[in-house]
C-alpha cells in the first residue's frame, strides 16, 4: 500500500527561496579585518537570483559544475545559494590543495565556470593554464584585469556580471537525488576522491544539524562560521543556516587565533565550528590574552579528536562548553555528536563527552574486524567504523576506489569502539595504528594524555619501526610558549595515566606539528620527516 503523502521534492532552490522570504532579517556578516560588511539573507536571495541568470549567460544550462575559490564569505554564500538552486553543480575547490592536485579535480569533475576570490588569484593564476574544461573565470571582490586568462578563457568581473541581472529568477524544479554540490576528499592516500551530494541529501542533513541532539541551530544562533567552505560543506552550517534563520559571521581569510578573538570581541556570536588545532591555537591566544568570550553557548569541534583538557580548559576558564563531533566529507560530514545523554551528571556526563559520540537516527553504524565479522558494541570490541544512510556517500563520483564501500556501506577507515548506547571512540585511523608486540596502541589516546601537561601546546604521535616490538609510539611535542618541558617529565606526568607498556620511549621536540590542508596533524609527514632523521630524537 503506498501511502496518501505528497511526493514533494526536497531542493535547495525552495530552501533558497524559504530563507530568503521567511527568515529575510537573518545576517550575513562577513568580516573586512576591522569590522564586518553586512547582508541579509534576503540580499543573498536576490543577489542568488543575479548570481544565477549571470551564469546562466556563461552557458550554465544544466548540470554543469562551477567551481568555487573562495574563503569564507557573503559571495560565496550566494555560490552555495543560487549553483545548486539553479540545477548546476557547485563545487567547492579546496585552496590548500598542492598545485597539481587541484588541477586534477577541476578537471576530474569538468568545471566549466570557476568564481574566485580577488585575493585567491595568484594561487589560482598558475594552475588555470592546466584546467582544460574551464571556460570562464569570474572575480569577486579583486580586480579581473589582475588574471592573464589563457586563450579560450574569459575572464568577468563577479560585480559587473551580477549588476544588471533581474533580483528575481524562474528555480526550476529539482530532482531531489539529482547532484547540488560535490567536494572531494583532500587526499592524503592517492589522487582526491570525488563526493556528489544530492538536494535531498542536503536537506536532511540540514534538518539533523538544527536537531537538539546534535548542534541545535536555530533562529536565536549568530554562527561564526571557522570551518573552511572548501572543505566538507563548511559542516553543512550555510544551509542549515539558511533553514532556521541563524545569522552567520564569516572570517573571509581569517585563520589565525588573534584575528578569530577580535572576531569574537566584535561580532559575539553564539556558536561556532572548527578543528581541534585552531581552538587549541585560540586557547593559547586567550590565555595570554584573557577575553570574556561566553557569548559563545557552544562551540564544535570535529575534524580530529579534541584533546579532553582543551575542553576542559574552554569550560573552566571561560564558561564555553566543547561539543564533540566526527564526520567526514563522505557523511555531509556529520556522523556522531557527542552529547551526554540526560541523566547523565558530572564525570560520567564527560566520559560521553570525550566520545566521538552518538551517532543520530539516519546515520546507521557498525564495526567490522580484519575477517569482516561484526563486532559488538559492547564499548571495548574494536573493529573498523561502518556507516550507511541518506547522506552518507554510497560511491565516489567516477566508481573510484569501490574498495572503500561494501554491501552498500561506506568503509570509514576509522577504527574504534561502539558502547551498547551508541556512543563511538575512535582509537585510531586504521593507517595511523600502531602495533607494538601484537597489540594495539591508540595514538589518540596517547596524545589526549600527552595535551593534558600544562606547558604543551600539541601532540602528535606516530608509530615507528622498533627492532624488538615492530613499532613504538613517538611522541612530537610542541611546549606552549615561556614554558619548559623535558621528555623525562612528559614520561613521568603520563605514568599511572596510560597502560605502562604503552609509555613511549620515543621522544622529540617540534617547533611545529605539520598540518594538513584543512589544518590536521600530518602524520604522514611527520612519518618521513623521522624516516629521513631529520627529528631529533630522545629514547629512553
Ligand atoms: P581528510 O581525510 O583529508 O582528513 P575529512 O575531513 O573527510 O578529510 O576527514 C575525515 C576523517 O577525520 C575521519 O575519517 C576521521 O579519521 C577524522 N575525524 C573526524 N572527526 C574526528 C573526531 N572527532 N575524532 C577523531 N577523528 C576525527
Amino acid at each position: 500500500m503506498l501511502s496518501t503523502m505528497q511526493d514533494d521534492q526536497l531542493s535547495l532552490a525552495h530552501l533558497l527561496q524559504y530563507g530568503a522570504r521567511l527568515h529575510a532579517n537573518a545576517e550575513v556578516a562577513t568580516w573586512t579585518g576591522s569590522g564586518t560588511r553586512k547582508s541579509t539573507f534576503a540580499q543573498v536571495g536576490k543577489r542568488s537570483a543575479q548570481l544565477a541568470h549571470a551564469l546562466r549567460s556563461l552557458g550554465v544550462t544544466g548540470d554543469q559544475r562551477v567551481g568555487t575559490f573562495m574563503w569564507n564569505n557573503t559571495e560565496h554564500l550566494e555560490c552555495y545559494m543560487a549553483i545548486p538552486a539553479m540545477g548546476a553543480v557547485l563545487h567547492t575547490l579546496n585552496i590548500r590543495l598542492f598545485p597539481e592536485q587541484l588541477v586534477y579535480v577541476a578537471n576530474h569533475a569538468e568545471d566549466h565556470v570557476v568564481i574566485v576570490d580577488g585575493s585567491l588569484i595568484p594561487l589560482f593564476a598558475k594552475q588555470l593554464p592546466e584546467m582544460r574544461t574551464v571556460k570562464h573565470v569570474v572575480v569577486a571582490n579583486g580586480d579581473p584585469a589582475s588574471l592573464e586568462a589563457p586563450s579560450g578563457v574569459t575572464v568577468h568581473s563577479y560585480e559587473e556580471l551580477l549588476s544588471s541581472q533581474p533580483e528575481t529568477f524562474d528555480w526550476p524544479e529539482i530532482d531531489e537525488r539529482s547532484a547540488a554540490a560535490m567536494c572531494y576528499t583532500s587526499g592524503t592516500t592517492g589522487d582526491p576522491k570525488g563526493v556528489l551530494y544530492s538536494h535531498r541529501s542536503i536537506w536532511l542533513h540540514s534538518m539533523q544539524i538544527c536537531m537538539s541532539n546534535t548542534m541545535r541551530l536555530s533562529d536565536e544562533d549568530r554562527a561564526l562560521v571557522i570551518v573552511p567552505m572548501f572543505h566538507a560543506m563548511s559542516w553543512g552550517m550555510p544551509y542549515a543556516g539558511f533553514m532556521v534563520g541563524a545569522s552567520m559571521v564569516l572570517p573571509d581569510p581569517v585563520l589565525q587565533p588573534g584575528p578569530i578573538a577580535e572576531i569574537l570581541a566584535a561580532e559575539k556570536p553564539t556558536f561556532a565550528g572548527a578543528v581541534p588545532t585552531i581552538w587549541q591555537g585560540l586557547l593559547q591566544h586567550l590565555d595570554a590574552n584573557p577575553q570574556d568570550i561566553s557569548h559563545l553557548r557552544e562551540v564544535v569541534v570535529g575534524g580530529s579528536a579534541a584533546p579532553p583538557a582543551m575542553m576542559h580548559a574552554f569550560e573552566e576558564r571561560y564558561n564555553v562548553p566543547v561539543l564533540h563531533a566526527w564526520g567526514m566529507t563522505e557523511t555531509s560530514p556529520m556522523g556522531s555528536v557527542a552529547r551526554p545523554p540526560a541523566e547523565a551528571t558530572g564525570k560520567e556526563a564527560w566520559e560521553y563527552r570525550y566520545t566521538q559520540g552518538r551517532f543520530p537516527a539516519t546515520v546507521k553504524a557498525r564495526l567490522v574486524d580484519d575477517d569482516g565479522n561484526e563486532v559488538p558494541w559492547d564499548g571495548e570490541s574494536v573493529g573498523e567504523l561502518e556507516v550507511k544512510g541518506p547522506w552518507i556517500a554510497g560511491s565516489y563520483y567516477g566508481g573510484a576506489d569501490p574498495d572503500k564501500f561494501h554491501d552498500g556501506w561506506l568503509r570509514t577507515g576509522d577504527v574504534g569502539k561502539i558502547t551498547p548506547d551508541g556512543y563511538l571512540t575512535l582509537t585510531d585511523r586504521a593507517k595511523d595504528v600502531i602495533k607494538s608486540g601484537g597489540e594495539w596502541v591508540s595514538s589518540v589516546d596517547l596524545e589526549n594524555a600527552v595535551m593534558a601537561h600544562p606547558a604543551v601546546a600539541e601532540a602528535a604521535v606516530i608509530g615507528v619501526p622498533d627492532q624488538k616490538w615492530d613499532e613504538r609510539p613517538l611522541v612530537a611535542v610542541v611546549v606552549r610558549e615561556g614554558q619548559q618541558v623535558t621528555a623525562e617529565e612528559l614520561r613521568e606526568f603520563l605514568t599511572g595515566k596510560v597502560a605502562k607498556w604503552q609509555l613511549p620511549e620515543n621522544w622529540t621536540f617540534v617547533d611545529e606539528i605539520p598540518k594538513t590542508s584543512v589544518g590536521k596533524f600530518d602524520k604522514k609527514r611527520l612519518r618521513s620527516a623521522h624516516a629521513d632523521g631529520k627529528l631529533d630524537v630522545t629514547h629512553f
